[in-house]
C-alpha cells in the first residue's frame, strides 16, 4: 500500500465558478475549504461558498491578485492548507507555481513542475508528440527568431500560416496570416502581443487547417503511473478560437477514429508519465486526419461533458489523485480501461455576459433578475448567478454553464433548449439567443460544424 496523504484543508487558487466547483468536490469527500479573493471579489459568491475565506493581493490589478504566488504560498502556510488546486488560467500552468508548493511541503493537485515544462509549452509539447509518433501540424521546431524565418517556413509550405504564442492560451496569442504582404507586420505584432500577454515572447509558426474540427481527449494518470483516457469532447464550435459549445461524444467520428485520437492521446501521456487530469488537443482536417496541437496540464471548463457520460467526478479524482490513491484504489474506483464507459450524451453552452449585437462586448452593471433552469438532465456550474449580484468588468465574462444530458444527442439538444429558454436574466446581457440559435442550427443539429462555423453564419447573432 502506498503512502496515503489525507488532506484536511484544500486551497483553490482561483475565483467564480471553477472555485465554487473545486469547494463541492473537497466538500463531498470531507476536506475544508479555504478560498482566497481579490478586493473586487469582495462580494462575490464563491468567497462564501468556502469554509474560509482570505483577502490578498492589496494594492494589486484584479488579476495580478491571483497570480502572487509567495502571497498564495503564505496563507496556505498559515492556514494549515495541505493542498492547494489551481483551476484553470491564472496560475494553473505556471511551473514556477507547483514547485512552489512541493517547497513548501503543500501538495500541489495537478502534474508536477516537470510534466507541465515539457507539455505547457506549446512547442515543446509538439516534439514530444514527433518523439511518440503522433502526427503533428508542419511547423517549426523552435521558437522562430526573426521575420526571415516566418517568411521563409510561410515561403516553403503555402500560406496561409499561423503564428502562436509557445506560452499561448485561451485562444490568444494567435494571428493567421493569409498573404505574404502581412507576414511581416503580424509577426512583430504577434510578437509583442506574446511578451505583453504572456511575459514570454516566444512565437513559432504552423500550416494553417481551413476549418478543421476540434476534437480533445481528457486523460486521467495517478501518481504511479497508471493512465486511462476518458474519451473525447467536440469543441470545435467556437469563436476567434474560443470555445463556445462543447459536446461528447463526437459525432463526426467513425469508431477507428475515436480509438486512434484516444490512443494517440494515450502515447503522449504516457511518455511523461502523466499524473492528474489534463487535456490533449487535437485538429481533424476535412479528410478525417488528426493532429496533435497542444496538451492543457489541468482542468478545463468542458470537463462537465465528459463527467455526465461517464459518470467520472473529475475534480474528485484529481484530489485523491494528489493524495495518493491509484486509479485502481476503492476510492477511486477504475481499474482499467475498460471501467471507463459513456453513456449518452452531453452538451455544454457558455452563458456569458457579453452583447452579440455588439461585437460581444463584455457588458457589467446588477442583474435585476435571474431565474434558473433546472429539471432532470440539467447540470449548472456558476459563478456570480443571482438576482442582485454585480457584474464587474474585471474577470472573464463566464456567468454559468449549462450542462445538459441524455440518451441521445438529439434529445440532450432538447435539453440544453429548453434549458437556456427557462433562464432567464434581467439588467445585462447575455449570450443566450446567440446559443440557441446555435443549438437550433441545422449544421449543429448534424454535428457538422467546424471551427468556422460561427464565422461562416453570421445570421447566428441576431
Ligand atoms: P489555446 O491554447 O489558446 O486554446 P490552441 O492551440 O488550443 O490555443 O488552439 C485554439 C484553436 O485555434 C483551435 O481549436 C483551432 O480552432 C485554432 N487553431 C490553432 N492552431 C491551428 C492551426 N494550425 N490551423 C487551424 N486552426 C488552428
Amino acid at each position: 500500500m502506498k503512502q496515503i496523504k489525507r488532506f484536511k484543508r484544500v486551497l483553490v487558487a482561483n475565483r467564480g465558478e471553477i472555485a465554487i466547483r473545486i469547494f463541492r468536490a473537497c466538500s463531498e469527500l470531507g476536506i475544508r475549504t479555504v478560498a482566497i479573493y481579490s478586493e473586487e471579489d469582495n462580494t462575490s459568491l464563491f468567497r462564501t461558498k468556502a469554509d474560509e475565506s482570505y483577502q490578498l493581493g492589496k494594492g494589486k490589478s484584479p488579476v495580478d491578485a491571483y497570480l502572487g504566488i509567495d502571497e498564495i504560498i503564505e496563507i496556505a502556510r498559515a492556514k494549515g492548507v495541505d493542498a492547494i488546486h489551481p483551476g484553470y488560467g491564472f496560475l494553473s500552468e505556471n511551473p514556477d507555481f507547483a514547485q512552489a508548493c512541493e517547497d513548501a511541503g503543500i501538495e500541489f493537485i495537478g502534474p508536477t513542475a516537470e510534466m507541465m515544462n515539457q507539455l505547457g509549452d506549446k512547442i515543446q509539447s509538439k516534439l514530444v508528440a514527433e518523439e511518440v509518433g503522433v502526427p503533428t501540424i508542419p511547423g517549426v521546431e523552435a521558437a522562430i527568431r526573426s521575420e526571415d524565418e516566418a517568411v521563409e517556413f510561410a515561403d516553403k509550405c503555402g500560406y496561409p500560416v499561423i503564428l502562436k504564442a509557445a506560452a499561448g492560451g485561451g485562444g490568444r496569442g494567435m494571428r493567421v496570416v493569409r498573404d505574404k504582404a502581412d507576414i511581416i507586420n503580424e509577426y512583430r505584432t504577434a510578437k509583442s502581443e506574446a511578451a505583453k500577454a504572456f511575459g514570454n515572447d516566444d512565437i513559432f509558426i504552423e500550416k494553417y487547417l481551413e476549418n478543421p474540427k476540434h476534437i480533445e481527449v481528457q486523460i486521467l494518470g495517478d501518481k504511479e503511473g497508471n493512465i486511462v483516457h476518458l474519451f473525447e469532447r467536440d469543441c470545435s464550435i467556437q469563436r476567434r478560437h474560443q470555445k463556445v459549445v462543447e459536446f461528447t461524444p463526437a459525432l463526426c467520428l467513425t469508431e477507428e477514429q475515436r480509438a486512434a485520437i484516444c490512443e494517440d492521446a494515450l502515447k503522449i501521456a504516457r511518455h511523461v508519465n502523466y499524473r492528474s487530469a489534463g487535456t490533449v488537443e487535437f485538429l481533424l482536417d476535412k479528410h478525417g486526419n488528426h493532429y496533435f496541437i497542444e496538451m492543457n496540464p489541468r482542468i478545463q471548463v468542458e470537463h462537465t461533458v465528459t463527467e455526465l457520460v461517464t459518470g467520472i467526478d473529475i475534480v474528485q479524482a484529481q484530489i485523491k489523485i494528489a493524495q495518493g490513491y491509484t486509479l485502481d484504489s476503492d476510492e477511486i474506483g477504475i481499474r482499467g480501461q475498460s471501467d471507463v464507459n459513456v453513456r449518452g450524451a452531453a452538451i455544454q453552452c457558455r452563458i456569458t455576459t457579453e452583447d452579440p449585437a455588439n461585437g460581444f462586448a463584455p457588458d457589467t452593471g446588477t442583474i435585476e433578475l435571474y431565474r434558473s433552469a433546472s429539471g432532470f438532465g440539467i447540470r449548472l456550474d456558476g459563478g456570480n448567478g443571482f438576482t442582485g449580484s454585480v457584474v464587474t468588468p474585471y474577470y472573464d465574462s463566464l456567468l454559468v454553464k449549462i450542462t445538459a444530458s441524455a440518451l441521445t444527442f438529439e434529445d440532450t439538444r432538447r435539453k440544453a433548449i429548453r434549458a437556456l429558454k427557462e433562464t432567464q436574466i434581467k439588467g445585462v446581457k447575455t449570450n443566450i439567443g446567440f446559443l440557441l440559435n446555435v443549438l437550433n442550427h441545422p449544421d449543429f443539429i448534424a454535428g457538422r460544424c467546424d471551427t468556422g462555423f460561427i464565422a461562416a453564419n453570421p445570421e447566428l447573432l441576431d
